[in-house]
């Protein structure tokens, strides 16, 4: 057992009253709430929209997963094979409601938790949530999401654009698009598959800014998800991954310099180290090959007349601006003041570590491994259920 007399560092032990409590209802906190479930201990999901799976049910309509159907399933649940290999969106989000249902998750929804502290007595956390509701757990799960809050560059005069202008969280479908001169800017999984979304559906010119060229993997090749090599590969080194991949790349992809889109200098796998992962391909290179999705460089600044000025001083006046600049992760007013954040906002610790100044406090979902982040949600969900289970028997 642990010493009565409670410290300022300790974790305490989840009981009915102080459970665990698991910070959002995407995968990531599903999970979490299944494997602590499943080790005997309550926990308590806070999802501060209406249903769980907030994030899925606002991704673009074509989307697809990237990674196969059984690598992404949560654990405790496969995903049924009628969803094929590549899950649709809609059958991603019917997956969620499923498994919180098949698994009677404590689920609270419409509460947004805003501060962690610690708790007054010194043992666990005390959590500060919407309508001035505190709460007190035995340990929390901050399951947030990587893609939180919509990041958007500070381009000089973009405020004066006068065409329309959303962020790739808002993009639905191209139908809106069609017959229109669009700009998608940023080349990362999402902005490759709009401009081909928006080639489908019939818009009048695609260009594509982009700052720094991708590498750029097909999904599967002769069956073999890019996917599976991704996960085989993970504890290689660096540089034999990025050799390995150079000559995959040579094979399989097709150059595409005079395009716009020569073959990038550094590794692929020095990349995802760096933060960001390849571009599986769904249709982007064919269309580039054909001229129907342009690359241009990156956009630099926007200019009142609706003219956007881009890197290589060129002026394009599209009607519409796409900009997949991706998303900030956003937990400083959460955890913010806990110092348990890198200077770029990142946790310092993941998965089963809790970090030394706050124990108790666990993380899962802020990284963006190349194995496929719902594959790693759900290997983190076990292990942090493991940790806490330990740390409750003390
Ligand atoms: C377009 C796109 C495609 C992707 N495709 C794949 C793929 O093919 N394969 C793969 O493995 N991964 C993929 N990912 C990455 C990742 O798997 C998903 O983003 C996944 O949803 C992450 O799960 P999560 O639970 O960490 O975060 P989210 O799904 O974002 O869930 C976070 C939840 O927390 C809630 N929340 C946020 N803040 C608070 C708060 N303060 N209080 C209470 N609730 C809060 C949100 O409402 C949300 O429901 C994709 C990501 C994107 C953006």
């Amino acid at each position: 057992m642990a010493d009565s007399t409670p410290s300022p560092h300790s974790s305490a032990h989840p009981t009915p009253d102080r459970p665990v409590y698991v910070i959002g209802g995407g995968p990531g906190g599903l999970a979490a709430a299944y494997a602590l479930r499943a080790r005997g201990i309550r926990a308590v999901v806070l999802e501060k929209s209406d249903r769980v799976g907030a994030s899925w049910r606002r991704h673009y309509d074509r989307l697809h997963l990237h990674t196969t159907r059984r690598l992404s399933a949560l654990p405790g649940l496969p995903m049924p094979r009628r969803f094929g290999r590549w899950v649709s969106r809609d059958n991603v989000v019917r997956y969620l409601e499923k498994y919180a249902e098949h698994h009677r998750l404590e689920i609270v929804t419409g509460v947004e938790v805003s501060r962690i502290e610690r708790a007054p007595d010194g043992t666990g956390w005390l959590l500060h949530a919407t309508g001035g509701r505190e709460l007190t757990g035995s340990a929390v799960v901050v399951a947030t999401g990587y893609n939180h809050t919509p990041r958007l560059p500070d381009w000089p005069g973009r405020e004066a654009f006068t065409g329309e202008f959303l962020h790739a969280g808002e993009y639905r479908d191209g139908a809106p698009y069609a017959g229109r001169d669009v700009l998608v800017v940023g080349i990362g999984n999402t902005g490759a598959e709009i401009a081909v979304d928006l080639v489908e559906s019939g818009a009048a010119r695609v260009r594509l800014a982009v700052r720094t060229v991708p590498h750029l993997v097909r999904r599967s090749t002769a069956g073999w998800a890019a996917q599976y090599s991704a996960v085989l590969v993970r504890h290689l080194p660096v540089g034999l991954v990025d050799r390995i991949s150079r000559v995959q790349a040579k094979v399989a992809i097709p150059d595409l310099s005079a395009h716009g889109l020569p073959r990038p200098d550094t590794g692929l796998y020095t990349r995802v180290k760096q933060g960001a992962i390849p571009v599986q391909d769904v249709g982007l290179i064919d269309a580039v090959r054909k001229g129907k999705v342009e690359i241009v460089a990156a956009v630099e600044s926007f200019e009142g007349d609706g003219k956007i000025v881009l890197a290589d001083g060129t002026r394009l006046s599209p009607d519409a601006v796409i900009a997949a600049t991706g998303y900030v992760r956003a937990l400083e007013g959460l955890v913010g003041h806990l110092d348990v954040l890198d200077a770029r906002g990142k946790p310092v610790v993941h998965g089963a570590r809790s970090p030394k100044t706050a124990p108790g406090l666990y993380f899962t979902g802020f990284t963006n491994p190349i194995s496929g982040n719902l594959r790693e949600l759900a290997l983190d969900a076990v292990r942090i259920a493991k940790a806490i289970a330990r740390d409750s028997s003390a």
